[in-house]
């Protein structure tokens, strides 16, 4: 009998295993794959998911085979804006959510997952707990309506039955324990944005870049084994079109994004690797808990990729869901008053205001006419566009920099500025144009 078994070993499962491991429970972690591996995702972690590696005592491994950058630039339209989260707001984010600061570190990094999830995985051995890999949990086993274990399958065809106090499903968006619980979702945004990247050598990034122009984008960081990745992204709307011709569109759409990049991919880059993609980043929420079991990371709040937090979000997950469960299986609280305060961190108004950022986002609008004012204004204010970039990364709460005296302040400083850029020369035929699909 574990204490805690817990399904799926990357971001969210491996994380959790090894939390509740050094807090000396008996934890069972099971995953259909092997690792080193690969899942779909361009793996950039932000200075607080950066910080959550540190405060584990794993970030020195990350860093000694993966470059990170301290800043990042943010181009919308051709206004450039560089900066990076404050370090005082990255503190007062972390004793809001977990009571302490400690660990806190600035960079950014753009971690291959098969790099990443092994050394998690390691970690979450090392600290104790038991890693079941090629394994694959096909059934619930449900007792009194409460969820008390689970059965399952390894790749060499060994069926396996094992119990525990509680069932963590950390299985991803397709969550075999959600749908297993036949688990609703809600607050479901289907407008997305499709994907596509590869990794490049052959040129030098220094450090990351996101752009954004009409209602495409496209990021490139420089990852590990000498590469950079490089994505573009748009409506999914669009995909039908894009998917005609992957790497011309590709180029296409760096192109048209960030003409810079586009040259630079075109005239100096080799790529490594095939051009990956994704069409279904629908996002949605799930229940947190109930009866025997628990969900984190994507399993239970699966979001676009467009604000590349979703790794980040399993950390913090991993910390939160780590944490109650100690309390409960310490015999401090009851369950119910453990999983309540989960809930309660997890389910603030911030994460709600959060959640509907990125889905807002996700629809991949032209930035409006205000909009693009803002980020005029912003230019001249350092302490501000750190601000805006702590906002859009979910380290500072959306409400206090999207709110209406902040914004107006902001404009007066912009009226004088914007004429400077082409933007703004005809809005009205650039925004026409914006909303032809440029692939069709
Ligand atoms: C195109 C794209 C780009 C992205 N880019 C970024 C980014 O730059 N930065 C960022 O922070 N986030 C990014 N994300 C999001 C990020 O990849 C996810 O949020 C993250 O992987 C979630 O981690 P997880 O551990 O919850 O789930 P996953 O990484 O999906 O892991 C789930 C694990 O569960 C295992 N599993 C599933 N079912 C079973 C079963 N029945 N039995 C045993 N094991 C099972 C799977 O094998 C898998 O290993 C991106 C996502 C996409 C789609």
């Amino acid at each position: 009998m574990y204490d805690a078994i817990v399904v799926g070993a990357r971001c969210a499962g491996a994380s959790t295993a090894l939390l509740l491991a050094r807090q000396g429970h008996r934890v069972l972690v099971v995953d259909r794959s092997s690792f080193p591996s690969d899942v779909i995702s361009t793996h950039f972690l932000w200075p607080h998911g950066m910080s959550y590696l540190n405060r584990w005592g794993l970030l020195d491994q990350v860093t000694a085979v993966t470059p990170t950058h301290t800043s990042v630039d943010i181009v919308n339209d051709g206004i450039r804006l560089t900066g990076s989260v404050p370090t005082d707001l990255l503190r007062e984010h972390f004793r809001d959510l977990h009571g302490d600061d400690s660990g806190v570190v600035g960079n950014y990094a753009s971690v291959r997952r098969r790099v990443l999830d092994e050394i998690l995985v390691e970690a979450a051995a090392k600290a104790g707990a038991e890693v079941r890999t090629n394994s694959t949990v096909r059934e619930l086993i449900v007792e009194d309506g409460r969820v008390v274990g689970v059965r399952g399958r390894a790749a060499d065809g060994q069926v396996f039955e094992e119990r525990a106090r509680i069932v963590i499903g950390a299985d991803g968006r397709n969550s075999f324990v959600a749908r297993a619980l036949k688990l609703p979702k809600y607050d479901e945004r289907p407008r997305c944005t499709f994907a596509y990247w590869s990794y490049w050598s052959g040129f030098d990034l220094g450090s990351g870049q996101i752009h954004r122009r009409g209602r495409l984008g496209c990021a490139a960081v420089p990852t590990n084994f000498g590469q950079n990745m490089v994505l573009v992204w748009g409506p999914s709307e669009w995909s039908r079109e894009f998917r005609a011709d992957v790497p011309g569109n590709y180029q296409r759409a760096l192109d048209f994004v960030s003409p810079e990049l586009g040259e630079t991919v075109r005239t100096r880059g080799t790529r490594e690797e095939r051009i990956y993609g994704t069409l279904d980043q629908s996002a949605f929420l799930r229940p947190l808990h109930g009866p025997g079991w628990a969900l984190v990371g994507d399993a239970e709040s699966a979001k676009d990729q467009c604000t590349a937090i979703g790794m980040t979000h399993a950390f913090r997950d991993a910390e939160l869901v780590s944490a109650a469960l100690d309390r409960w299986l310490t015999g401090e609280t009851s369950i119910d008053e453990s999983m309540a305060a989960y809930e309660g961190r997890r389910r603030s108004q911030n994460a709600a205001a959060y959640y509907d950022y990125v889905c807002t986002f996700a629809e991949m609008r032209p930035y409006r006419h205000d909009e693009l004012q803002l980020f005029v204004a912003l230019r001249g204010n350092q302490e501000e566009t750190d601000r805006f970039i702590a906002t859009h990364a979910d380290v500072a709460p959306v409400s206090e920099f999207f709110q209406a005296s902040n914004l107006f302040l902001l404009n007066d400083a912009a009226k004088e500025s914007s004429a400077d850029y082409p933007v703004f020369d005809d809005f009205a035929a650039t925004s026409r144009m914006y909303q032809q699909n440029l692939f069709a």
